[in-house]
């Protein structure tokens, strides 16, 4: 790996970690991120494939399975599909909702719903897995004036407030509200309160 590249990488453990360590996404909340329409879509489509089934049934009537009565059959049939239906919902409302995460994080929403996607036939998950696993962390506010502001900003554009701070004697980043540096125990002197407007 070329020294270019391993800032790059750097940063963006940091933003996993970052991220891992402050979102407490629930997900009762998470779920409302997936699209209205979408859902009716799919209730619809579920409704379509289950009378498109039952009257295939119909017509087949004497072909199928003789053991069966045609209201067993019926079941049956209703039964696989709905089995079939589930996981392919599942998928389908997991699609929605990263493609409304990626645009709430500042991502490339339809950049990643097509990574996705794509990955689906050869790969599986592993498109959700990438996914998930390398998101941004969402923007959150200023501690100290409230301003929404990105994970990878080092100082607050509304009131210039250090967002990473770090120890005065190893240079290493420590936490907003630490009073001792985690690395080397030496104190961490408070950042300076914000400056009124003169
Ligand atoms: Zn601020
Ligand atoms: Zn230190």
């Amino acid at each position: 790996m070329s020294d270019y590249q391993r800032p790059l990488l750097n940063e963006k453990m940091r933003l996993i970690r970052f991220r891992m360590r402050k979102e407490n996404l629930r997900f009762a909340d998470e779920i409302r991120l997936i699209p209205r329409t979408l859902v009716w879509v799919v209730a619809g489509l579920f409704v379509i494939a289950q009378a498109v089934g039952q009257i295939l049934n119909r017509l087949e009537e004497g072909f199928g399975q003789p053991d069966l009565t045609q209201v067993q059959s019926n079941w049956a049939l209703a039964g696989v599909i709905t089995a079939a239906a589930i996981p392919m919902a599942c998928i389908i409302f997991l699609i929605g909702y990263i493609s409304q995460d990626a645009r709430r994080r500042g991502m490339n929403a339809v950049l990643w719903t097509l990574l996705v996607i794509m990955l689906l036939p050869g790969w599986l998950f592993i498109g959700f897995v990438i996914y998930f696993l390398v998101r941004e962390p969402l923007p959150y506010h200023c501690t100290q004036c409230g301003v929404l502001v990105s994970a990878r900003f080092n100082y607050c554009p509304g009131c210039k407030y250090n967002l990473r701070p770090t120890c005065q004697q190893c240079q290493r980043e420590v936490g907003e509200v630490d009073h001792y540096c985690p690395h080397c125990g030496s104190e961490v002197t408070p950042q300076p309160q914000r400056q009124a407007q003169a």
